[in-house]
């Protein structure tokens, strides 16, 4: 296939939903016991309300949403550390549109901005190194986060900012890595996925080969899978088909992107510019052992942490929200208390209401619509 068109064809995704739907007949599962999929990214999240993939698939296959929305799993703590920096009269705050509109403990950094504060939205790193070339007598920072999708461009930002001697640039790290993370979900006790869609983009930078230890050791299948509806449906296939011929391994659906090896340049300065820190916090799910980096000492000139007092408090979230059960599967985000009553996108309490790509929003925004499945796709 060469066009976007022909992996939304209506009549192919059907004709793949009818071999899922044979494949499965011949498993043990039950409606009751259906098997679970994870999807681990957000971007598949989205895709999969947006085409209503679900209703595509026989009732003994349910998709579980997975943490792999970067905005999502901001801790509240990060984000008051955030407008405390932004609240500083001698900074320009930046950072990507989403982030500026998770909720902190008080307020968001879009209402710091409101409020007057230099917060700016930028499109890339790059874009915040040229505000500090502007503004040299002003500090400029840029909020990093992201899985390895993101890593690169602020590495490569941070390398540029260093070779030109640009002295009023640095970085509040947030970057998080993604094999800590399903290795976390995998050891915990409440555990109980069938197989996983690889996530697309980080796989486009890290390869195929560090999923390997989940077939090897976790007795799991996964499918590195791209983010078009005739994707994700054979990427299903692919899993379906794993679990019928008794095998467990990783498979990479999305070979034209996806390198097994992955992207080298790309590796090359995520390890030249970040190192693992011992601990990370997420929203909703606690801290998992170096599943966060954070700026090496070559770079320290660089980093926000070091430049800048913050208040460094873990916050947690409102009783009632209930981000943590949804990100790691035990829950549908609609079961959620909160879920279009007090919270909504335009009135997000968690952070999965924010982003495109969090459950609770491209379950709002989709997932409540009953479209008949020949309009499914195709639109
Ligand atoms: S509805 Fe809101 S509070 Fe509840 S899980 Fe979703 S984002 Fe979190």
């Amino acid at each position: 296939m060469k066009y976007v068109d022909e992996f939304r064809n209506g009549k192919q995704a059907m004709a793949i939903a009818k071999k899922i739907a044979e494949q499965v007949k011949t498993l043990n599962v039950s409606k009751q016991r259906p098997l679970q999929f994870m999807e681990v990214c957000g971007g598949h999240t989205h895709s999969i309300f947006r085409y209503g993939l679900a209703q595509f698939l026989p009732e003994e296959i349910e998709f579980i949403h997975g943490p792999g929305c970067p905005v999502c799993v901001l801790p509240m703590g990060v984000v008051d550390d955030c407008i405390s920096i932004a609240e500083r009269p001698d900074v320009i705050f930046t950072t990507f549109g989403d982030a500026m509109r998770v909720p902190g403990s008080k307020k968001s950094l879009l209402q710091a901005k409101a409020e007057g504060h230099d917060v700016r939205m930028v499109y890339s790193p790059l874009d915040a190194l040229q505000i500090a070339k502007q503004n040299p007598e002003r500090e400029v920072v840029f909020f990093g986060l992201g899985f390895e999708t993101t890593m690169p461009s602020t590495a490569l930002t941070l390398q540029q900012a260093a070779q030109e001697h640009v002295k009023n640039f640095s970085l509040f790290c947030n970057h998080i890595t993604i094999i800590p993370t399903i290795k976390a979900m995998l050891d915990s006790p409440d555990m109980r996925l069938d197989g996983f869609l690889g996530p697309g983009h980080v796989s486009m930078v890290i390869g195929s080969q560090p999923y390997e230890f989940i077939s090897r050791d976790y007795n799991r299948p996964l499918v590195i899978a791209g983010f078009e509806p005739l994707d994700i449906l054979q990427s299903v296939y692919m899993l379906v088909k794993q679990l019928v011929d008794g095998r467990c391994e990783v498979e990479n659906q999305y070979e034209r992107i996806v390198p097994k090896t992955g992207n080298q340049v790309a590796l090359h300065s995520i390890g030249d510019v970040f190192e693992l820190r011992e601990f990370f916090e997420w929203r909703g799910m606690g801290s998992i052992d170096h599943s966060g980096v954070r700026i090496r000492e070559k770079y320290a000139d660089f980093d926000a942490e070091r430049k800048f007092a913050m208040p460094r408090l873990k916050i947690a979230d409102p009783d009632a929200a209930q981000c943590g059960e949804v990100v790691t599967g035990v829950i549908k985000p609609e079961q959620c208390k909160l879920f279009g009553k007090s919270c909504t996108p335009q009135t997000p309490i968690g952070a999965l209401m924010v982003s495109t790509e969090g459950a609770c929003a491209a379950h709002y925004h989709y997932g409540q619509i009953e479209i008949p499945i020949s309009q499914v796709v195709n639109r």
